[in-house]
């Protein structure tokens, strides 16, 4: 399966890369560009107008919104051609995700109706269920929602309870039980779920709107996105065709958890675009308010935080298109991309997914936390955007895993992955060798930076392996700084490459911005390395390596001040966000 150029999912904690050998967002083309264009335009000019009514959850609005975007063809992206979708490659449905940011409710349904629930029938449905269902899911004539999480099984999901039980005459399965905090249930034309076949095969279903015994709780009154419905589903003797069991009895886990991976990579990429809306508004604000005599932009405190709410927004972009670059590559060499080996080819990203997700989502929140703070007492007021932004971006933190099992699973697939050879890391740990020094060029100090922070990686990776054996897992409070020093890791290399690439491109001063996130960034990173490091160096017992840590974190510091500066003027120069 893999072509020349495979590089495995984590090996970039091994591998040198070339900045060429990354996919960027700079590389789009025409085509990319004209969907993400599509995709904006319907955000202003359908979507923004229609707020009010979204967020009082005048759900006939949204779900027209949803069925014109259908017609526009932003729903399709994921859907084969052979089904009545465009059958794309995964960055340009990415990009579609992003270009659709701007509204906290709707693009909460978009995202719902193009990934949980769809995808599981794309991947797992028979050719029955995918002629019968995808069409209308690519057009927006049906609509899909997803139920795997119960009251008792959240981040547990197995642990469901929801019973299918087989009836005499082999005809059907009979469900029984609930599912919580389901996002569309109650517009839902198909309902993609979960239970135990006698009580122990865990196993997908699909549900037809109006089978007699469904019906729903009411909906959850929610911190945020509150145009979205979300409630519970219960299920009183429902019965299900068998022709409806989707995938093979007791393997619902695989379809739950390989989803999970895509909709963790749009998820990021929906939170960068979340980012850059909430960056324009902040942006514009601080252009016009004044105050002492003078523009909120002439603040040397309020262009730090736009400097940093752009290199936040940089890197997670920068990482998130690098993974579905990779995962488009491999797909592009897949036997069948809409079969195992597709599957296959988004499982091996598996943990990058995760980084994804979870640097996404967290710079999302600092990104609008700063925004309220720009807008001060207008920031904390409904008829200013800032308040919502801060609402509504909260749950991505909780949804598609939350950050914690998210970083789990950063974590633990890696050594899983070293503890069955897959991947070399155990021997790059051993001898984590000589400190990289600078290299020539603009990005040289920040080169070595990222090699040094590999190391650093691969040594706690390496003695926690060591200390804990296969007891890693319950050794919480150092995975969980493991999963952050190795997204620390991609976060600095998957900036730094694409600044290379741009830095070739268009000379140093054209891409003086990048230099500029990419410094922050970096030094960042390798504050970030050095504590959580320490910490688990001194936790697991292990202080004689700390001066090794001292040698790989030795620098001439960068200058983040300048640099944040660097990002501010040309913010306030172009009067907006441009990088
Ligand atoms: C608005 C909204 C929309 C949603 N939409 C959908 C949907 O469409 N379909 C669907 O199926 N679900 C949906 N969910 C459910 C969501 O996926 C779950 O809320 C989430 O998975 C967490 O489960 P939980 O709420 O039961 O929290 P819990 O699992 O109880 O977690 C509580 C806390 O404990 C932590 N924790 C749990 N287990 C561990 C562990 N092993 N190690 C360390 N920490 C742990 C968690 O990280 C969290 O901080 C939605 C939820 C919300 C709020």
């Amino acid at each position: 399966m893999p072509n020349a150029a495979f590089k495995r999912g984590g090996s970039f904690l091994v591998d040198a890369l070339l900045p060429e050998e990354i996919f960027t967002p700079e590389d789009f083309d025409a085509e990319q560009q004209m969907y993400a264009k599509t995709a904006r335009e319907f955000v202003e000019k359908d979507v923004l107008p229609r707020d009010a009514e979204i967020e009082a959850k005048e759900l006939d609005v949204t779900v027209g919104l949803l069925k014109k975007s259908g017609e526009l063809g932003l729903l399709m992206a994921d859907i084969p051609e052979e089904y009545g979708g465009l059958g794309l490659d995964k960055a340009s449905a990415a990009l579609i995700v992003e270009s659709l940011a701007g509204q906290g409710s709707y693009q909460v349904f978009h995202l719902v109706q193009t990934g949980i629930g769809s995808l599981p029938i794309v991947y797992y449905g028979t050719p029955e269920q995918k002629r019968r269902y995808l069409p209308g899911l690519a057009d927006g004539s049906l609509l899909g929602c997803y139920g795997l999480t119960e009251t008792a099984a959240g981040s547990d999901a197995l642990a469901a309870r929801t019973k299918a039980v087989l009836s005499a005459d082999g005809s059907h399965y009979v469900l029984n039980g609930s599912k919580q905090f389901i996002t569309s249930a109650r517009v839902a034309d198909v309902l993609i779920v979960f239970a135990k076949v006698g009580g122990e095969q865990f196993t997908g279903f699909l549900v037809d709107k109006g089978t007699a015994g469904l019906s729903f709780g009411p909906d959850e009154h929610k911190m945020g996105i509150h145009g979205c419905t979300t409630s519970s589903i219960i299920f009183e003797d429902v019965q299900v065709p068998v022709g409806n069991v989707l995938g093979e009895i007791g393997q619902g886990h695989k379809i739950a958890f390989n989803i999970l991976n895509m909709g963790r990579f749009k998820l990021g990429a929906l939170a960068v675009g979340m980012c850059k809306r909430a960056i324009e508004h902040s942006l514009g604000y601080c252009l016009e308010r004044k105050q002492f005599g003078q523009r909120l932009v002439a603040f040397g405190a309020i262009r730090e935080k736009l400097g940093q709410m752009v290199a936040r927004t940089y890197a997670a972009e920068s990482m998130a298109y690098r993974t579905v670059g990779l995962i488009d590559q491999l797909l592009a060499g897949a036997a069948d991309k809409y079969g195992e080996a597709g599957l296959d080819s988004i499982e091996e990203y598996s943990v990058e997914c995760s980084m994804v997700k979870v640097v996404g989502s967290e710079a999302l929140d600092h990104v609008v936390d700063e925004m309220v703070q720009c807008y001060g007492g207008y920031g904390y007021c409904g008829e200013y955007p800032a308040e919502a932004y801060y609402r509504d971006s909260r749950i991505n933190r909780i949804y598609e895993g939350t950050n914690e099992i998210n970083r789990l699973v950063i974590a633990t697939m890696l050594v899983r992955k070293a503890t069955s050879g897959v991947l070399p890391l155990f021997e790059a740990a051993e001898d984590v060798g000589v400190p990289a020094e600078a290299a020539t060029g603009v990005v040289g100090a920040e080169q070595a930076v990222v090699a040094n922070l590999k190391k650093i990686a691969l040594l706690v990776l390496g003695l926690a392996a060591r200390k804990y054996g296969r007891g890693l897992g319950k050794e919480q409070s150092i995975v969980l700084r493991l999963a952050d020093l190795v997204s620390a890791t991609y976060v600095a290399e998957s900036t730094l490459l694409r600044t290379q690439k741009d830095v070739a491109r268009r000379g140093e001063a054209g891409a003086a911005l990048p230099v500029a996130v990419t410094r922050i960034t970096c030094e960042e990173a390798i504050d970030q390395a050095e504590r959580l490091a320490r910490q688990c160096l001194v936790a697991m017992g292990e202080s004689g390596f700390l001066e090794t840590l001292a040698a790989l974190v030795k620098r001439t510091p960068a200058d983040v001040v300048a640099a944040r500066e660097v990002i501010a003027a040309k913010l306030v120069e172009m009067e907006r966000l441009t990088i």
